[in-house]
């Protein structure tokens, strides 16, 4: 085995990202702020259909100024999908509050929206207090049930933070995610369908929100010729360089959605043959930019364990993982109250995502079916 190892999620260049990084040498807008963040920021407003965006340095950064900016403090209830990364839920606590997660239902492994009002009106009802947020995750780029669930949130004044950190480029009923809720972001991380080599960005139709973001994010400076402070700030702007990076990236999303929509295809259509093996599906008015192709592995139908099939890609030097381990099974976590179906739990135990870089080439995606069909 000595072919080149076969990644979950690579980087993928477009070719102008360097022009933008270049000009920010020879201008020397190399720090702090520079054209290129304006640029990043506003294309990125143009692309979801809204109205101000802010460009930060992580999208866990993004969901900590969000939290800040709608007044989450200590002890305050905060409702957050349990099937998702900790990036999701880690500014929850990083603001002394508490998270309070809710499980997913089996269409698009998001967050559940009945379970979501019960969930409100048990926390009202044990506690005499209504959560003060929801964060809201649109994982693999599959669209949660977004119209129902701020729906539900609106009846009971919750503002939503939707976490479409893998989601950009997806939209529901031609709607990009992110632009529902009261607040959405985004990441750039190395992973993600495009990246900044690190990055996030918060965006909002509230004008103040996204400029109370930006003042935040520069350790909360108040205008005056020295530096003045009259609240806790943070070190949180994407730098003038990652912007151009970003930059180049914004040009070639559609095509990287193409590209990832690609794999998913590739796979159904190779894979379609084994039994005991499923695709996460489109429901209708969903558009999902197929971040990662995720399967899902019934161990009885398909006679191996999703960890059968991990470890036989692995053999052949292929990066698989399953998938997110729910919240309310971290160790972190374990005290924190949860509504749960059982719905990510069987998700986790059963379900792996492929590799889904979107310059996979279809000899490494031949590979990839070759070493899971091997094993079947
Ligand atoms: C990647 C990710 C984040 C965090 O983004 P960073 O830019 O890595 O901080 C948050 N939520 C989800 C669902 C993610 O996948």
């Amino acid at each position: 085995m000595n072919r080149k190892k076969i990644w979950l999620s690579a980087p993928h260049m477009g070719g102008e990202e360097i022009k933008f990084v270049q000009e920010a040498f020879n201008t020397n807008w190399v720090a702090p702020v520079g054209p290129n963040i304006n640029a990043f920021e506003d294309g990125l407003a143009a692309y979801n259909g809204v109205g101000y965006c802010a460009a930060l340095s992580s999208g866990t950064a993004a969901i900590h100024l969000a939290l800040i900016i709608l007044g989450i403090k200590h002890g305050d209830e905060v409702i957050c999908s349990t099937f998702t990364f900790s990036g999701s839920c880690n500014p929850i606590a990083y603001q002394g509050a508490v998270p309070v997660f809710v499980d997913s239902e089996a269409e698009t492994w998001n967050m559940d929206p009945e379970l979501l009002e019960e969930a409100i009106i048990d926390r009202i009802r044990r506690t005499g207090k209504t959560p003060k947020a929801i964060i809201v995750v649109h994982l693999y780029g599959m669209p949660a049930k977004i119209v129902d669930i701020v729906t539900i949130a609106k009846r009971y004044g919750v503002p939503v933070i939707e976490d479409a950190a893998e989601a950009l480029g997806s939209s529901f009923r031609g709607q990009k995610l992110g632009t529902f809720g009261d607040m959405g972001i985004y990441s750039f991380n190395g992973n993600k369908i495009i990246t900044t080599s690190g990055g996030g960005a918060l965006v909002s139709n509230n004008p103040t929100w996204i400029q109370k973001a930006k003042f935040l994010a520069t350790q909360a400076r108040d205008p005056a010729p020295h530096y003045q402070h009259s609240e806790i700030g943070f070190n949180y702007r994407l730098s003038n360089i990652c912007a151009g990076i970003g930059l180049g990236q914004l040009r070639v999303l559609d095509e990287r959605v193409h590209q990832r929509r690609g794999n998913f295809s590739f796979y159904k259509s190779e894979l379609s043959g084994l039994s005991g093996i499923r695709f996460l599906e489109e429901p209708p008015d969903a558009f999902s930019n197929r971040w990662l192709t995720t399967i899902l592995v019934d161990p009885v139908q398909f006679g191996k364990t999703r960890e059968d099939l991990r470890l036989a890609l692995e053999e052949e030097n292929i990066e698989s993982r399953p998938l997110w381990k729910p919240m309310h099974l971290q160790p972190v976590f374990k005290n924190a109250p949860s509504y749960i179906n059982n719905c990510s739990e069987v998700l986790f135990k059963n379900g792996l995502c492929l590799p889904s870089s979107s310059n996979l080439t279809i000899s490494e995606r031949r590979s990839v079916v070759k070493a899971l069909g091997s094993s079947a």
